[in-house]
């Protein structure tokens, strides 16, 4: 199974991602949790990414993929993978594509979640106190937002082109919009 979970900051991505992986058996690799990871450690990839996600802004097409490359490569997302965070570009599309096609296989699902544009601010707003993110403050969620708006959300017309989108509301109890991904992934075909 190889799957990608998109949506807005605080659409509930990660929370998502980990529950769905579980169920397949394969990893949710979320590409903001790898670069957090870097930038705790000080890696140079780390000190790089930190300078763009302080602001807001994307980490660079040529840095994301390598990384994505290098950790799809690794021998437990042999049997698939759930991609959290990524794509978000339409370069990142093509790049993944070519990832997967080399392997011989394909991109099974672009789950979509859809939230309401309140209730986002109110959860990051809360996941601000909770944990304390550097890129949590308003100024920042907004450029996020916008970055969003114009540079991943063209990407839902792709996957639907691509006949492999499935749009899921993501708004209600963490249990139920779990659930709602079951029920739509239900229909695709594994590969
Ligand atoms: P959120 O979805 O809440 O905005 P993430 O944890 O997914 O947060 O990502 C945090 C930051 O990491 C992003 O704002 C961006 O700077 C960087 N990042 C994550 N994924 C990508 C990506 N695919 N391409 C470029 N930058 C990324």
């Amino acid at each position: 199974m190889r799957l990608i979970l998109m949506g807005p900051p605080g659409a509930g991505k990660g929370t998502q991602a980990k529950f769905v992986a579980d169920h397949f058996g394969i990893p949710a690799i979320s590409t903001g949790d790898i670069f957090r990871a870097n930038v705790s450690q000080g890696t140079p990839l780390g000190v790089e990414a930190k300078r763009y996600m302080d602001a807001g802004e994307y980490v660079p097409d040529k840095v994301t993929n390598l990384m994505v490359r290098n950790r799809i490569d690794e021998p437990d997302a042999q049997p698939g993978f759930l991609l959290d965070g990524y794509p978000r570009t339409l370069a990142q599309v093509e790049e993944l594509d070519g990832m997967i096609a080399f392997t011989g296989h394909r991109l099974d699902a672009a789950v979509v979640l859809t939230v309401d544009d309140d209730e986002i601010v109110q959860r990051l707003l809360q996941r601000a106190q909770v944990e304390g993110r550097a890129d949590d403050t308003e100024e920042v969620i907004r450029r996020r937002q916008e970055l969003y708006a114009q540079e991943t959300e063209p990407l839902i017309d792709v996957y639907r082109k691509h006949g492999i989108l499935l749009e899921v509301d993501g708004m209600g109890d963490v249990e139920v919009v779990t659930q709602r991904i079951f029920d739509a992934l239900d229909v695709i075909p594994e590969s």
